[in-house]
């Protein structure tokens, strides 16, 4: 699925969607960079079970708000590795509250964190990727980005939309140059953002799910993976949704 010493970088790698996205990568002969930002201990918990599964993974911490330190990232990562096949963006965080009760401080850092860090990561991927003449992008989005309508959210869906709108155009500019872009939408899936939603919300909407439960991790990899490999060799600029089969 993928090409003799692939390299790809995983943000947002340390936990949750990210993290299976990481493991899977790997295990598919990929050497996957798990980027974090505070939770160091789980990103190298992340290696030691690629290392313990037979693959190979590294660490980086950056902020992917923090243009320096994405900028030294992917320095870094070009000095030792001289590729980058595969980035994925799953750093992204939420921070809910009625839009009437909502600080401008919450608003800003949701779009700062989860729209201006795939702005900065992409950027730095599509210097080198642009270079090679090859690579993928999957920018993990959320199917709230497409639909709305989940209260206490303006600034995560209005980030997750943003993400889409971003992709397809990021897309448009980087076929020419051989770079396929696409964005994942799930829905709801077992991680630690979901576990912080209060339990009487998130049994409501779970009981909702047509397929009778929440997504795992897993099930985003499966499809991030198939997405960021050459078995997708000609799907560009486009979101793939993989939830349960929506709300009823
Ligand atoms: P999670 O378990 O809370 O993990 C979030 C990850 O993002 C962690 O690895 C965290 O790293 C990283 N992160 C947060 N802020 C960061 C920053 N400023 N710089 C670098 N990394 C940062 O969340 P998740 O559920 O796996 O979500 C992953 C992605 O999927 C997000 O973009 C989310 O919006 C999207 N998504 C999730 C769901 C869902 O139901 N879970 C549904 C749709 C879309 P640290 O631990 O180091 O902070």
């Amino acid at each position: 699925m993928f090409s003799e010493g692939a390299v790809a970088v995983v943000t947002g790698g340390s936990r949750g969607i990210g993290r299976a996205v990481a493991v899977d990568l790997a295990a598919h002969g990929v050497h996957v960079v798990v980027n974090y930002s505070r939770s160091e201990d789980k990103a190298k918990e992340v290696v030691a079970q690629i290392e313990a599964e037979g693959g190979s993974a590294s660490t980086a911490q950056a902020d992917v708000t923090d243009e320096a330190a994405v900028h030294e990232m992917f320095r870094a990562l070009r000095s030792e590795h001289g590729r980058l096949d595969v980035l994925v963006t799953s750093a992204g965080v939420t921070r809910d509250r009625h839009l009437i009760a909502m600080s401008a401080d919450m608003f800003r850092e949701t779009l700062d964190i989860n729209m201006f860090g795939t702005f900065l990561v992409c950027r730095e991927a599509m210097r080198i990727m642009q270079h090679q003449q090859r690579g993928s992008i999957v920018a993990i989005s959320s199917t709230s980005g497409l639909d709305g309508g989940f209260p206490g959210q303006t600034n995560y869906v209005a980030s997750k939309g943003a993400i889409i709108s971003f992709s397809k155009t990021l897309a448009a500019e980087a076929a020419p140059h051989n770079v396929r872009v696409n964005a994942v939408a799930p829905g709801f899936v077992e991680t630690d953002m979901t576990r912080a939603i209060p339990l009487k919300i998130r049994s409501g909407y779970e009981s909702r799910i047509r397929l009778g439960r929440m997504g795992r991790p897993e099930e985003i990899a499966n499809l991030v993976t198939f997405l960021a490999s050459e078995k997708a060799s000609y799907i560009t600029g486009t979101v793939v949704v993989a939830n349960g089969g929506g709300l009823a």
